[in-house]
């Protein structure tokens, strides 16, 4: 229709096929699949040793160039990509995206189930609460938070034996330890694993953790945008003794556990990881993990669901995982690398999937390379690169553009100067992802407003930059015919040869490493780390966690550390204010400048907006 009605209202209108037929038509078997209604299912892991010796297919990532705070259509080219590739060009194909977050979703952003005639369906349950993954997720990570605390109460309020008697439970009148206590027994060096023979020193140091308060990394989340939860003070009821502690609460995509379920590769492989992490030191300064305090068994049974893909479809009937939504700003920004494991050897050696990468490439995609590959072992053949007409002109100079609100003339009328001058962003991006040595495709997404001229000089100005090609599109208008040429260019792409890097050896030490990604990739002269992020960095080498790669908590709204700066700066120095490790997840997490962990609601939120149709309760004002 034109003009193109809103994403619910196209949502709304097509009715997905039942999801147990899409689930066999892609050659699922029945025992395989476990349905959540009609249009949803969860996908078992068995799928990946039943095909384990088929051949993979084409591996596509979807990157963009720096977005204004709209976004510029990265979901939504990736869907109708998969459209194109799928229901036009008769390709297998899979679509890999994240869930979204309700932060944004009530938020500022709106969805993410891509827009127009590209999307995800049904988009109101696959934007709300989907399957319950990042329910499950707040409720492991805050069990975690419950037991730090718990435990710090009871050795702060209980003597040695006391707490010892508590901890190891009797049967039939003799001491017990469970496997994490006897780990810890072999941690502490005390190999006497009868509990009645340990003298009363060695009764205090199994007993006692030790956490120390101020090195408690750890915090409690919540999948709202809460900005007064920034900081907080917990247990401030009498029974806590006076026990409080300053702490915040950081949004659930942003936690640990998330990109554990993201990057983790099967059940025993979770287990570990999460009882890797680490959440505090003790007083002498060692890591403490969440094994130590007897959690990660929970944890992983309240995760065990979660690790299974969501299938889903796009509004012309290809399938799409749904998987996993770590922030890309505040976190590595990637859907799991099952779902994309899964994904590619369903589509077998002549299919494609197409991941996202969250925001600008310089965040999403650098650490899909640097992070997500380096951990799934997996090689992409093509990097697709959204640009739009309107965040180029931002980045030339224009105004700044509010959701809710009109744009300002400078982008609904042409410009070709101000066009000109942002390309400097997109000239950036294409060299930040050639640096990896993977094809780049430019995928102009087309508004409205846009003029021929304007689109025709940005492919210009994208193929002498050193893209591979670069192809105009209407796929949000259009659906998948609007991205056949992307799709015949992505496959041409493919089939180059890749020569892909890493940009930096795991070896090097802490710094250089995010020393090497602000000057290559954000085009910085050097970092500066404030005095917690050196002590950071001191401690995380001398407890052994050097070798992780890097996951940078940047804004995404601009290649340096303020989000006012459009373009492509140069010259400047990266602040690092502080630094966290992720030790289950396997990265260290430098907070660059101000970024927040926990987002706030803006003035107009855009929960203003949504109701519910009580007669047919059909979800409203979602987009
Ligand atoms: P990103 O993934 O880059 O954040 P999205 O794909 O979620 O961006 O798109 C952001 C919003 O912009 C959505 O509401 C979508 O409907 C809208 N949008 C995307 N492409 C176009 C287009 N070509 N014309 C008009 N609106 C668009």
């Amino acid at each position: 229709l034109i003009p193109v009605p809103s994403d619910i209202e196209v949502a709304m209108a097509q009715t997905p096929k039942n999801i147990g037929d899409l689930a066999s038509e892609i050659g699922l078997l029945p025992s395989e699949v476990d349905l959540y209604g009609k249009k949803k299912a969860k996908v078992s892991l068995n799928v990946l040793d039943r095909l384990k010796d088929l051949p993979s297919g084409g591996y596509v990532v979807v990157a963009g160039i720096t977005p204004t705070p709209l976004g510029e259509g990265k979901s939504t080219t990736t869907i109708g990509l998969c459209q194109a590739l799928g229901a036009h060009l008769k390709k297998n194909v899979f679509a890999c995206v994240r869930q979204p977050s309700q932060g944004p979703t009530f938020g500022i952003k709106g969805g993410a189930a891509g827009g127009g005639y590209s999307q995800v369906i049904p988009m109101d349950e696959f934007n709300l609460h989907l399957t319950g993954d990042i329910h499950a997720i707040t409720a492991a990570n805050n069990l975690l938070a419950a037991q730090i605390d718990a435990r710090r109460f009871h050795e702060l309020t209980q003597t040695d034996s006391a707490l010892f008697n508590r901890l190891v439970p009797t049967k039939k009148g003799k001491r017990v330890f469970s496997e994490i206590q006897l780990g810890r027994l072999t941690k502490l060096g005390i190999d006497k694993v009868d509990p009645n023979a340990l003298t009363e020193e060695e009764i205090g140091r199994f007993a006692r953790l030790d956490i120390d308060p101020e090195t408690i990394t750890w915090q409690r989340v919540l999948d709202t945008n809460d900005r007064y939860l920034r900081k907080v003070t917990v247990g401030q009821s009498p029974t806590e003794k006076g026990h409080t502690r300053q702490c915040q609460f950081d949004i659930t995509v942003a936690s640990e556990i998330m990109a554990v379920l993201a990057l983790t590769s099967d059940l025993a492989d979770m287990r570990q990881r999460l009882g890797k992490m680490v959440v505090a030191s003790n007083t002498k300064g060692e890591p403490i993990t969440a094994d130590d305090l007897g959690v990660s068994g929970a944890l992983a049974v309240l995760m065990k669901d979660a690790i299974r893909p969501n299938l889903m479809q796009t509004l012309e009937g290809t399938p799409v995982f749904v998987h996993a939504g770590p922030f890309a700003n505040i976190a590595h920004g990637n859907s799991s690398i099952l779902a994309d494991k899964i994904a590619l050897k369903l589509v077998g050696k002549e299919g494609f999937v197409v991941t996202e990468a969250g925001f600008g490439a310089d965040i999403g995609m650098e650490k899909f390379f640097n992070i997500k590959c380096r951990y799934s072992g997996l090689v992409p053949n093509a990097v697709v690169l959204v640009a739009t007409v309107r965040a180029l002109k931002m980045h030339g100079g224009g105004p700044s553009v509010t959701a809710g609100l009109p744009l300002p003339s400078a982008y609904t009328d042409e410009n070709l100067e101000l066009l000109e001058k942002g390309t400097s962003n997109l000239k950036k991006q294409i060299s930040n992802a050639t640096k990896f040595g993977v094809p780049v495709v430019v995928a102009i997404n087309s508004f409205a407003t846009d003029t021929q001229s304007e689109l025709t000089l940005v492919r210009k100005i994208a193929k002498e930059a050193g893209a591979f090609d670069a192809v105009i599109c209407s796929h949000w208008a259009e659906g998948g015919r609007g991205a056949t040429r992307l799709g015949e260019a992505v496959i041409e792409a493919s089939e180059q040869k890749a020569d892909f890097k890493f940009l930096y050896n795991l070896e090097l030490p802490l710094d250089e490493k995010i020393r090497i990604i602000a000057r290559e990739i954000y085009g910085a002269d050097d970092i500066e780390l404030s005095e917690v992020a050196q002590q950071r960095l001191a401690l995380y080498t001398k407890q052994g966690f050097s070798a992780l790669p890097i996951c940078m908590a940047k804004t995404h709204l601009s290649l340096t550390s303020d989000p006012s700066k459009k373009g492509a700066p140069t010259g400047f120095t990266l602040p690092i204010r502080d630094v966290r490790a992720s030790v289950g997840a396997g990265f260290i997490y430098p907070l660059v400048g101000t970024m927040s962990t926990m987002p706030g609601l803006p003035t107009r939120p855009c929960f203003y907006d949504i109701d519910l149709d009580l007669e047919t309760e059909e979800v409203q004002g979602l987009f």
